[in-house]
């Protein structure tokens, strides 16, 4: 069977965007493959975090998968920082990277110039995305965009990896939405939907009360065209919405175009609003019956032997190939 696996930074509030990029896929496939989903809490703080918070938000996020429908017998969840392995295979496969490859990634980029300070961890954190995929030998990464790079980084470092010491990771691949790869934000649709964003005005956060959510998807910015139908480029709000509607109806684009067409601004927002409010007061509800449950410890309990199972072995194997103590 093959593998997939994924993570979401526990470093903001998850959004709509990180269900419909990532979650969802992961609740879409879980029948089909061997699932791994994880909480990245060491990538989170690659920015500067709250550590009260950071620890809350970890037990929220494991929380959110298993309501938005992430399966826990079919799935195994578990805490980057539960085990030590990830670190550990991390710095062995920064000393094979290039620092032109890691210069080159867009998102560290972008992030750089938001920080006065920019920490070596927000440059290297790639790396460490890489060793969370290929400790595991994953063949799918469920990502938005935005993370495309990054998987294609780890790629190009399991092949040379592979090249140099002998066979030793699969080659992870990711796998994007069709529709819904990357949400855009409310008050401006050519922008990514982000936690870590200054305002949470075009943001729909999963655990957001109703009247907040017809709010902001009232509010949406849109165009003065007045007809509803897909153009990414010209329409970005109106795009976004149709995106978000046929994502959660699990439709196409154009199917959600001809079934809008004559509908005015107004009316778009008010249904797309209802689709959003089902889903998420559906997965809220879910969710305050499990986050002060004890069966969240449980199942991370679960996965945290099991992966540190799988993950000694395949760090044993890569420090015995490299040279490294007595392995
Ligand atoms: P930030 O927005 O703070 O940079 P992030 O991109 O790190 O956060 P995460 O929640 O860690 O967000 O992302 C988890 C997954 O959700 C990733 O696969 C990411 O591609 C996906 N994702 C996040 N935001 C969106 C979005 N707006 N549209 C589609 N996918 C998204």
């Amino acid at each position: 069977m093959k593998r997939i696996l994924t993570g979401l930074q526990p470093s903001g509030e998850l959004t709509l965007g990180s269900l419909i990029g990532s979650i969802s896929q992961m609740v879409k496939y879980q029948d089909e493959y061997d699932s791994f989903i994880f909480v990245p809490d060491m990538h989170a703080i690659t920015i500067k975090q709250d550590p009260k918070l950071l620890k809350e938000r970890i037990r929220k996020n494991v929380a959110l998968y298993l309501a938005c429908g992430v399966d826990p017998s079919k799935n195994t969840i578990y805490i980057q920082s539960e085990n030590l392995y990830h670190a550990n295979l991390s710095w062995v496969l920064e000393c094979n990277t290039y620092m032109g490859e890691a210069s080159r990634m867009t998102q560290y980029k972008d992030k750089a110039k938001k920080q006065v300070n920019a920490t070596v961890g927000l440059f290297t954190y790639p790396i460490l995305m890489a060793s969370d995929i290929i400790l595991y030998d994953a063949d799918y990464v469920p990502v938005g965009i935005d993370q495309k790079q990054h998987v294609e980084l780890a790629r190009d470092i399991a092949e040379r990896f592979n090249k140099t010491y002998g066979d030793t990771f699969k080659i992870p691949s990711p796998m994007i939405p069709e529709v819904g790869a990357k949400i855009m934000d409310l008050q401006e649709p050519t922008k990514k939907m982000s936690k870590s964003a200054d305002s949470y005005k075009g943001i729909i956060l999963l655990l957001d009360d109703e009247k907040t959510i017809r709010k902001k998807i009232m509010g949406a910015v849109t165009d003065s065209e007045g007809k509803v139908y897909y153009d990414a480029c010209n329409k970005p709000g109106i795009s976004n919405l149709l995106t978000i509607y046929s994502s959660l109806k699990n439709i196409k684009i154009n199917e959600a175009e001809e079934y809008f067409k004559d509908y005015n601004y107004g009316n778009l927002k008010k249904e797309v609003a209802d689709v959003v409010v089902e889903k998420l007061l559906d997965i809220q509800t879910k969710y305050n019956e499990l986050i002060n449950g004890s069966e969240l410890d449980k199942i991370l309990d679960r996965g945290r032997e099991v992966t540190n199972r799988i993950a000694k072995e395949k760090v044993e194997e890569v420090f015995s190939k490299v040279g490294l103590g007595r392995y």
